[in-house]
């Protein structure tokens, strides 16, 4: 990838700078035409959309329909919502095939093609002992309770049957979340829409994973990493046209307890929260990769994580470790005469 990057201190999770968009609009264009921004909360996150529109009705419109699409998945896919498939899945696979619907099947699918390639460190299983945290309430599983649910979390357990598109788990106990990727899922989706629809310059975001198509006349998108430990401060500010971004960060979901940070992203063989990095950042070509990589990333921990996305043609990474380091994939580092 050709993005650049300029070092800073301190980086994470992803805001978008609408201040500074303002700025790349040049050039000639029809009377009408405007940028709109639309937020809302969907899937428990702040989900924006953006776009260029040249006619005011067809922009609100077809933002009305990405929103709409990431309800239908939230609907679908949330492990909140007793009556989703996702839901039902978990409820029953341990006794039963469930049948289950293409898209679920599919992703589900990538999901496990996702614990292959990361050696089980993005793992839709983790919720076999994640449903023992509450992050709201303070509550974390102590080691006896991590001892008796860890056996369930294996991606192996996860039995999937493409002739009658049914899923089942080998083992009780198991359970499915698809958390750390159906947010970029559904800024795909949204993007895919906007296309459709024939816009050509969008964004979409759903907490920390976007997308973008275009340019902003000439000039890049600007995505900004916030500072792991303050929200109001930008660490780094990353150029991007035509590619999805998504940061994962111990700063999300969490709760401090004895100088320890219990958080949402855990590692699948402690059933732990993974604590090897504060944040990830992964900039590729859709958002349901960068989003699955920058969970895993997350918990293979800067030397496997980087050697992975270094193994990858089409993606790289930001990280951020404890120490306020800030590490670059091999398509991101500065030249030496910058250093
Ligand atoms: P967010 O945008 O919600 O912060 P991330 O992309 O950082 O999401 O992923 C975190 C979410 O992924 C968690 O909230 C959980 O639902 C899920 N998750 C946690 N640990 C793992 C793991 N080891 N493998 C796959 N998914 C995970
Ligand atoms: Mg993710």
């Amino acid at each position: 990838m050709s993005a650049w990057t300029k070092l800073a201190h301190g980086v994470t999770r992803l805001l978008l700078l609408s201040g500074l968009f303002s700025m790349a609009l040049g050039a000639a264009r029809p009377a009408a035409a405007e940028w709109l921004l639309r937020e809302t909360a969907i899937m428990g996150t702040r989900c924006a959309v953006e776009l260029w529109t040249e006619d005011h009705a067809r922009g609100e419109a077809a933002i009305e329909q990405v929103f709409a699409e990431m309800r239908r998945i939230d609907a679908l896919m949330s492990h909140y919502k007793p009556d989703s498939e996702l839901s039902r899945v978990n409820a029953r696979a341990a006794e039963e095939p469930v049948k289950v619907s293409r898209e679920l099947f599919d992703l589900i699918a990538l999901a496990l093609d996702y614990s292959r390639i990361t050696n089980g460190a993005f793992d839709i299983t983790y919720a076999s002992v994640g449903y023992l945290y509450d992050f709201r309430k303070r509550i974390h599983p102590g080691r006896e309770q991590i001892g008796a649910a860890l056996p369930a979390i294996d991606y192996r357990h996860v039995k999937l049957d493409p002739k009658t598109l049914t899923i089942r788990f080998e083992r009780p106990g198991v359970r499915i979340d698809l958390g750390g990727i159906a947010k970029g899922y559904a800024v795909d989706r949204g993007i895919e829409l906007l296309q459709a629809a024939g816009f050509t310059r969008a964004m979409v975001n759903a907490g920390g994973d976007t997308r973008i198509i275009g340019d902003r006349f000439g000039k890049p998108w600007i995505a900004g990493i916030r500072h792991p430990d303050d929200e109001g401060k930008i660490a780094l500010r990353i150029p991007i046209e035509d590619a999805a971004l998504s940061t994962s960060g111990d700063y999300e979901r969490f709760f401090d307890e004895g100088g320890v940070r219990y958080h949402h992203i855990l590692d699948p063989k402690t059933g732990d929260s993974a604590r090897q990095l504060r944040s990830v950042t992964i900039i590729g070509p859709n958002a349901t990769r960068t989003d699955a990589l920058s969970t895993s990333v997350f918990v293979l921990g800067p030397e496997a994580g980087l050697a992975l996305i270094n193994s990858l043609d089409d993606v790289d990474a930001v990280l951020v470790t404890p120490q306020g380091k800030v590490l670059y994939s091999k398509g991101l580092e500065p030249p030496a005469s910058a250093q």
